[in-house]
């Protein structure tokens, strides 16, 4: 059995992460971390009390839940330190977080490499998205006129998404750098094209309802695609959870990306 706990267990994520952790027979939920302590995490996703209790105090949860992975669905301002506490213990740890920067990564990879352990990072871990990045990264070969629109619920905090920062890191690896739309535009708006990623633009919608949706159009002579993913249910990320758990236990270092456990 493979030990996990879960940081950020209260939330949207974290709720579905216990529920998917409890309920796959080969891990073992050992404990809970959250601002909102107190609950036994058997309430929290609806069945009998399983004696894990939310606790605020992660390396308390560490010290005596002895761990072997950290699951940690969280907000960007506090990944980078949980992550660290957590791989500087030689807890092997698993991030969904999004809003990580290119140096808070390197210096996960660092800790993990210091500390003989690993990290896994997907900034999407729902299959068809890992499919959407990989097909809009093929089109962009063919078709190098394109945007991305992500489209999520309310109350995220970072724009614009991670998955679509990573389709444009994708892209940006089959195409060049281009300029997209007419010289002469004008933004009567400040925002109104978007972000600007070497001439890729993104838009970034908020609103009640969604839950995490991407499209990539792309534009040629006469005719336009559009690759788009819907994860309309949280559960969508749950296989890809469960599957980075089991599989961090033989990675070192840091590992980013669910393609690169699942080939
Ligand atoms: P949420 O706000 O519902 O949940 C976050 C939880 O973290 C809350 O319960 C909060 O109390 C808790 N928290 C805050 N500070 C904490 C701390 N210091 N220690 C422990 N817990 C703390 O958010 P959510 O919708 O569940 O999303 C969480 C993150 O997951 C976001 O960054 C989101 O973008 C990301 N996300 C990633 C994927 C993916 O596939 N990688 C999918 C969906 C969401």
């Amino acid at each position: 059995m493979i030990k996990v706990i879960v940081c950020g267990a209260c939330g949207r994520m974290g709720q579905a992460v216990l529920n998917a952790v409890h309920e796959d027979r080969e891990l073992e939920l050992v404990g809970a971390v959250d601002m909102k302590a107190g609950q036994d995490v058997g309430e929290i996703i609806g069945v009998e009390k399983l004696g894990v209790v939310v606790s605020d105090d992660l390396a308390g949860v560490i010290a005596s839940a002895k761990p072997d992975v950290m699951v940690d669905f969280t907000r960007p301002a506090v990944v980078f330190n949980n992550a660290c506490l957590a791989l500087s213990h030689g807890v092997r740890t698993v991030i969904g977080t999004t809003g990580l920067s290119d140096e808070d990564k390197k210096a996960i990879s660092d800790v993990a490499e210091k500390n003989h352990t690993a990290a896994f990072i997907a900034s999407n871990f729902a299959i068809g998205a890992v499919l959407m990045m990989k097909m809009a990264a093929e089109a962009a070969k063919y078709m190098p006129h394109v945007e991305i629109i992500e489209l999520h619920h309310d109350q995220k905090l970072d724009a614009p998404s991670g998955t679509a920062l990573e389709t444009a890191r994708m892209i940006k690896e089959t195409r060049a750098a281009m300029q997209q739309g007419h010289p002469d535009e004008v933004e009567k708006i400040a925002g109104a094209r978007g972000a600007d990623v070497d001439g890729m633009h993104i838009h970034s919608v908020r609103l009640p309802g969604y839950v995490a949706h991407q499209e990539v159009i792309f534009g040629g002579l006469g005719q336009t695609l559009t690759i788009r993913h819907d994860s309309i249910d949280r559960t969508s990320f749950m296989p890809g959870v469960v599957i980075a758990c089991k599989k961090v236990i033989d990675l070192h270092g840091l590992v980013c990306g669910l393609e690169k456990i699942l080939d």
